[in-house]
Formats: structure tokens, C-alpha cells, sequence
């Protein structure tokens, strides 16, 4: 059988990293790191999603400034507002929770966040710099959170054949960039990929953002991968991922868990995010 990535410990000895620097942060500057959450409507799982990462802030000495937008609001008043903190010296960090309401050009907001205070790392300029492999930009947070999961199995990801399914720009693509970057073979497979199967099958490391419960199963894992589940699928009050990790756990040298995999390093790299990007300034 192969071992369980614990995803909840790495994230503990992440946000242990990011307190220790956020109270050096301020030593240094006399004022804490702040993240601003930016938050829209009355979506119930942005509600939990926002109380979880204000809660982080709060256990890394990270001060949060919450806006709880109604649903209702105007497009320039959401530009306004990321505008004013942009200007704000006490803001280190920008969040905006997606998805917005629907009638919010969701793009236009995000691109006016100052791409050196986009905790996210969705802003174009962090992802042309990921693109580019210029190491001073933002990553995105479960994309960055999946390399520390691979790297705390001290197994090296130059040279080997990695397979991500999945090509979405918070998470297929920029991991895909990510694992190019430290030396990997990437394959990205997507909807119209002909013999999925057979490519997974020569997989190292495989990455699963597909958003399909149990899309993955053991037969189409090669023995001894790393397989990295990212998927959270609610399902008749469950929480499940894109791997069927009971057939799949058999086969793999290391598999994520869901819950408590890939989710709790999200919340983690957005406070590390949050900040690098406070020292960077
Ligand atoms: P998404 O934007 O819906 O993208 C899904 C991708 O899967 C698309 O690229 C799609 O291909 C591909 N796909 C769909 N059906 C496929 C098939 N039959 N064969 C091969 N590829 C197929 O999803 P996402 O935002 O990347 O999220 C993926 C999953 O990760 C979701 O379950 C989401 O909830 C989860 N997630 C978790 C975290 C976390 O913190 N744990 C963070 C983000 C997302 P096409 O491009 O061809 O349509």
C-alpha cells in the first residue's frame, strides 16, 4: 500500500514557516501583514470559505480586513474598493472570493488588483511570470501547494514523466507550468484527450483536477506514482475526489487523501503568499 500524503501536517509546518516570518514582518515594520477578503453575495460555501481564512490569519499573526459585499453591488464599487486597496499600506495581500455574483465581470476585477498585492496569483501578470518561469510573481495557491506536497515525500520531480488532467487557470495550467519549471515531462490531458488510460499509465506524478468523483481508478495509475488528488466533489452530504483512492492506494507509492489533502495547503499558501508578497514590497 502505497503512503498517505498528510496533507493537514504539511500545511501545519507551512503556516508555522509564514507565523514565524509574519512576526518577523513585524518586528521589522512595526505594523502586522495584512490581507484584505474581499467577499460578494450570499454563496454559503464562500461564507465558510472566508471564515476558515480569516481564522488562518488570525493562528499566523496575519491581520485580516474583511468586506462583505451584498449581493447586489455594482461593479464600480467592487473596482473602488480594490482600487482604495491598492493604495492601503496596511494591505499587504487582496483577496477577492469566487465566484463573484453573476452579473460582475469577474476578469475586470481581478486585473485591477496590484499584481504584487494579488494573493491569489490569477492576476495575468503573476501568470505570464509563471509562464516565463520568472521566480519573483505570485503562484496560485493550490497549484503552489501541490508542489510542497510532492516535495515532502523526498521524492525529486526533475526528470520525471508527470501527467496532469485537467486545464483549468487555477489549477491544471499553472501546475503544469509549475512541474515544466522544476524539470519535469509534462503531459496535459483535458475533456477531448483520446486514450486517457494509456498516458496516466505512465505516470510519475499525476495530478487529478478534473471535478469528476472517482474519475480516476487504480488500473489507470502506474505502480509506485505519486498521485495527487485535487478534486472536492459534494455528493449526497460527502466530500470526494477525482481518485478512487481505496483501488488507487494499492498501486501508488504516494497518494493525497480527500479531505486532507490538497484543501488545507490552499488556505496555507494563500497566508505564504500573503506574506512573501508583504517582504517583497
Ligand atoms: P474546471 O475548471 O471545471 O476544470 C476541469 C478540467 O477537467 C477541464 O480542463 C476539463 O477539460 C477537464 N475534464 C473534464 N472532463 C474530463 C474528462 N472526461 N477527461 C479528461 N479531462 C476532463 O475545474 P477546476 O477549477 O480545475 O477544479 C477541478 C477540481 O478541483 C474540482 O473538483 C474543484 O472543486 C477542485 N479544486 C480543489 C481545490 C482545493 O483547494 N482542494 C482548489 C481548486 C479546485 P476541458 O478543459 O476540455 O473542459
Amino acid at each position: 500500500m502505497g503512503i498517505v500524503i498528510d496533507g493537514k501536517k504539511v500545511a501545519a509546518s507551512v503556516k508555522e514557516r509564514v507565523r514565524a516570518r509574519a512576526v518577523e514582518f513585524e518586528s521589522i515594520r512595526g505594523r502586522k501583514v495584512g490581507l484584505a477578503v474581499i467577499k460578494a453575495g450570499d454563496d454559503p460555501a464562500s461564507a465558510i470559505y472566508v471564515r476558515n481564512k480569516i481564522k488562518a490569519c488570525e493562528a499566523c499573526r496575519i491581520e485580516s480586513f474583511s468586506f462583505d459585499l451584498p449581493s447586489d453591488v455594482v461593479q464600480a464599487e467592487l473596482e473602488t474598493l480594490i482600487l482604495k486597496l491598492n493604495r492601503d499600506n496596511k494591505v499587504d495581500g487582496i483577496l477577492v472570493q469566487l465566484p463573484l455574483p453573476k452579473h460582475i465581470n469577474e476578469r475586470a476585477v481581478l486585473s485591477l488588483i496590484d499584481p504584487k498585492k494579488d494573493a491569489d496569483g490569477f492576476h495575468a501578470v503573476n501568470a505570464g511570470k509563471l509562464f516565463l518561469g520568472e521566480s519573483d510573481g505570485t503562484v496560485a495557491c493550490t497549484p503552489r501547494g501541490i508542489i510542497e506536497l510532492i516535495e515532502s515525500t523526498g521524492e525529486k520531480i526533475c526528470g520525471k514523466n508527470a501527467v496532469v488532467i485537467g486545464r483549468s487557470n487555477i489549477v491544471g495550467k499553472p501546475i503544469a507550468m509549475l512541474l515544466l519549471n522544476n524539470n519535469a515531462t509534462v503531459t496535459v490531458c483535458h475533456s477531448k484527450t483520446v486514450n486517457i488510460k494509456e498516458i496516466t499509465r505512465s505516470a510519475d506524478i499525476l495530478v487529478v483536477a478534473v471535478g469528476k468523483k472517482h474519475f480516476v481508478t487504480a488500473d489507470m495509475v502506474k505502480r509506485g506514482a505519486i498521485v495527487i488528488d485535487v478534486g472536492m466533489n459534494r455528493y449526497e452530504g460527502g466530500l470526494y475526489g477525482d481518485v478512487d483512492f481505496d483501488g488507487a492506494k494499492d498501486v501508488a507509492g504516494y497518494i493525497t487523501p480527500v479531505p486532507g489533502g490538497v484543501g488545507p495547503m490552499t488556505i496555507a499558501m494563500l497566508l505564504q503568499n500573503t506574506v512573501d508578497g508583504a517582504f517583497h514590497e
